[in-house]
């Protein structure tokens, strides 16, 4: 039975604290955190905004990545006095990501903040793609975010403390992604995202009694650098045609939002998606 000490988990005014600054709610200052697809254009620049705010992360890719993994890792816990390890897994292989489990709880102690980022775009997503790109598709995006998801929330539990759990949707998962008078090929691709941003809000519900939230971002189109060398000037401007803000967006546009999601800024969000698409979703 409830007693009035119940409202006592409700202040009214905490800048009246002379202590009390609001910024420090977007600190990640001794704060755990992996990110997968971490060598690739967004999750490098989430690393980086974790390990400035303060957190140790770990980037995760496959091995193929080793070459922009592991000096990555060293430019930024130089540059940010954090450590920053990088970790090698395939998300869609169960048995690697349950090794990558052991390999976070001994690198990092235990894991407060997770971005389940590692995505594919496979070439002939269309509505006759055959099924192997399907599956492919699936494979990753779906079953590599809910496996990846799985080992963040376990740690958490196990270890008796909330966290964050940040999904990468995308605007796919809300329109038929349309270019140049018609769709383009993200038919699989944007069942994924879709699956994903519903499984975020369903973990948001089922994970709240333990503390840890979920959430999903969803960009739109963002030049992360697989873009760039292969569209010339004129698909830019055909491209953000239906963009109102006429353009792409950066990394780090992104990053700042996973940041917000994965901080004390986002206390009482939960179950939420973040569109940052420059207001493609509007229409
Ligand atoms: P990117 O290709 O630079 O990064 C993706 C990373 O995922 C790569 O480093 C790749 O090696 C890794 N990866 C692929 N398959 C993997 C697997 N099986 N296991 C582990 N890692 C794997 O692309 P990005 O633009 O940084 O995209 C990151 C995420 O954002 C993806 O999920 C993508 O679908 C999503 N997204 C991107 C955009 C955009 O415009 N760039 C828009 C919406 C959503």
């Amino acid at each position: 039975m409830a007693d009035a000490s119940i409202f006592d988990q409700y202040p009214l005014d905490q800048w009246k604290d002379p202590t009390h600054r609001i910024m420090d709610r977007f600190s990640l200052k001794g704060k755990k955190g992996f990110i997968t697809g971490g060598a690739g254009g967004l999750g490098r620049n989430v690393a980086a905004a974790w390990a400035e705010a303060g957190a140790d992360v770990a980037i995760v890719d496959l091995p193929r990545t080793k070459d922009t993994l592991e000096p990555l890792a060293a430019e930024l816990a130089e540059r940010y006095g954090t450590a920053v390890v990088p970790l090698y897994c395939d998300v869609s292989d169960r048995e690697q990501v349950a090794a990558l489990k052991d390999a976070l709880v001994e690198s990092l102690g235990t894991v407060d903040a997770a971005f389940i980022n590692a995505g594919v775009n496979v070439p002939g997503d269309d509505a006759d793609e055959p099924y192997e790109v399907w599956q492919k598709t699936i494979d990753i995006n779906l079953t590599g975010a809910y496996l990846t998801a799985q080992i963040a929330q376990h740690i958490m539990r196990e270890h008796g403390h909330g966290g964050s759990l940040v999904f990468t949707s995308s605007l796919s998962a809300h329109n038929a992604n349309f270019i140049a008078g018609g769709p383009s090929p993200v038919a699989a691709y944007g069942a994924s995202k879709a699956g994903i941003y519903e499984y975020a809000r369903y973990l948001a519900a089922a994970l709240a009694p333990y503390g840890i939230r979920s959430n999903a971002v969803s960009p739109g189109y963002v030049w992360s650098g697989i873009f760039e060398g292969r569209i010339v000037p004129e698909a830019h401007d055909v491209m953000t045609a239906p963009v109102p803000m006429r353009r792409f967006g950066t990394n780090e546009e992104i990053a700042s939002a996973v940041l917000f999601l994965a901080s004390d800024a986002s206390s009482y969000v939960t179950g939420t998606n973040l569109q940052v698409d420059g207001g493609y979703s509007v229409y």
